[in-house]
């Protein structure tokens, strides 16, 4: 069986095809520029890549050219559309309604409609994704993979913020969550590779890239998550600020005669290691290499960082009165072995002892604790294409 994966940003479609029988990459690609100049399809099948470059005024544009590259005779995978059993979409938000994947049916694009507004960015290029695809392969079903839905799981202590209950009532305002499908994956593996009780085992993911989320779950049910109504809160991260003062936003506006949106676009776009580096770069490369030139701001940058996620271990840990695994996951956490040794070196009160040699060690799933280490911690490389397959699998054999 084979399952398309479709990921949909405002101007750009990522997808994977998936065997589901072996779970193997049949192709991938990304179109990218929809809507603007110069768009373009990236196609990367059996070592080849196939380039189209041509206009995507809509996303429905781009879903056909995909469906064009996967049944072309040269460097197609499939010879007819009609194999492809189901389409997993990565939909942000479903506000308070769905915590489940489910298949798209009218009133699922209503909720999706209706959460415009908390995911202004991603729902309405998620529900293009999935209406290009009714179009385009009509009876095929498609199937809504939550960021959110993860986060759902929280109980009411740690979703509902300490403001008046009839803002929750009224807008839904809660922590939701994002990253929800990388945390399922990953939490879902930890508990598998330490070999802990698939019920019961304490894990805590820290999802550290770009934009950075950490997670306590037990038994793969989500206890507390760092981001909240929007992904800005939580941990330091490329370019977003995560938890401050709201008295921060305040201040702002009224020295730079700003209004809050503009803060906020500065919170979300210009801050993190970037704005805390005095500009330096929001990569981590960058600034890693900034530090070892000797730029102190980008040295207080990554410490405040590495300080930040060892803060939200120790309280994730108290929220689950122990911890039996740590899982780092995406670019930073599954590459940077410094910042990874680091952020440990914060964990000798809970018995955490870091192998070197293990830890010396990129994308891969791999131990990086000692065999004494009272909880196990590891590497082990996120795979949202694959959980969204796996889930869209689930839900239409
Ligand atoms: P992601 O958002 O998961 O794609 O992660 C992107 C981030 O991972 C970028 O800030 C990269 O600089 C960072 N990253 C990737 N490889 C490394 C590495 N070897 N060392 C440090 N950071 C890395």
């Amino acid at each position: 069986m084979k399952v398309l994966v479709l990921n949909c940003g405002s101007s750009s479609l990522k997808y994977q095809l998936i065997d589901m029988d072996n779970e193997n990459v049949m192709a991938k690609g990304l179109c990218e520029r929809i809507g603007i100049d110069g768009s373009k399809l990236t196609h990367k099948a059996n070592d080849k890549e196939l380039v189209i470059e041509q206009p995507m005024p809509k996303h429905t544009e781009a879903i056909s050219l995909v469906m064009k590259a996967l049944v072309d005779p040269e460097y197609g995978v499939i010879t007819d559309t009609k194999e492809i059993a189901a389409v997993g979409h990565r939909v942000l938000h479903a506000g308070t309604v769905y915590s489940e994947s489910i298949v798209v049916n009218e009133d699922v694009k209503r909720v999706i409609r209706e959460c415009f507004d908390l995911g202004p960015l991603h729902n309405p290029a998620n529900l293009m994704g999935i209406e290009a695809c009714e179009e385009a392969m009509p009876g095929t079903p498609n199937v809504a993979v939550w960021d959110t839905a993860f986060g759902m799981a929280m109980p009411e202590k740690a979703y509902l913020y300490a403001i008046p209950h009839e803002y929750y009532e009224k807008y839904s305002i809660r922590r939701y969550g994002f990253h929800g499908t990388s945390h399922m994956f990953v939490s879902g593996e930890a508990l598998k590779f330490a070999g802990l009780d698939p019920e019961k085992g304490k894990v805590i993911v820290c999802h550290l890239g770009n934009g950075a989320s950490i997670s306590a779950s037990i038994g793969g049910k989500c206890v507390d998550t760092s981001m909240g109504l929007t992904p800005l809160e939580g941990l330091i991260m490329g370019t977003r600020s995560g938890d401050l003062d709201p008295a921060v936003v305040q201040t702002i506006c009224n020295k730079e005669g700003k209004d809050v949106n503009e803060v906020l676009n500065i919170l979300n776009k210009k801050s993190g290691v970037l704005g805390m580096s005095g500009g330096v770069s929001s990569d981590f490369r960058d600034i890693e290499k900034a530090r070892s030139e000797g730029n102190h701001l980008a040295e207080v940058a990554l410490d405040a960082f590495i300080y930040r996620v060892a803060k939200y271990i120790g309280a994730y840990t108290a929220a689950m009165n122990g911890v039996d695994a740590i899982a780092f996951t995406a670019g930073v956490g599954e590459n940077d072995i410094k910042s990874r040794k680091a952020i440990c070196s914060y964990l000798g009160y809970l018995g955490v002892e870091i192998d070197d040699e293990a830890n010396n060690c990129r994308g891969k799933n791999q131990m990086i604790s000692t065999a004494d280490s009272k909880v196990k911690v590891m590497v082990l490389p996120t795979n949202e294409e694959l959980a969204i397959a796996r889930e869209t699998l689930r839900l239409v054999k």
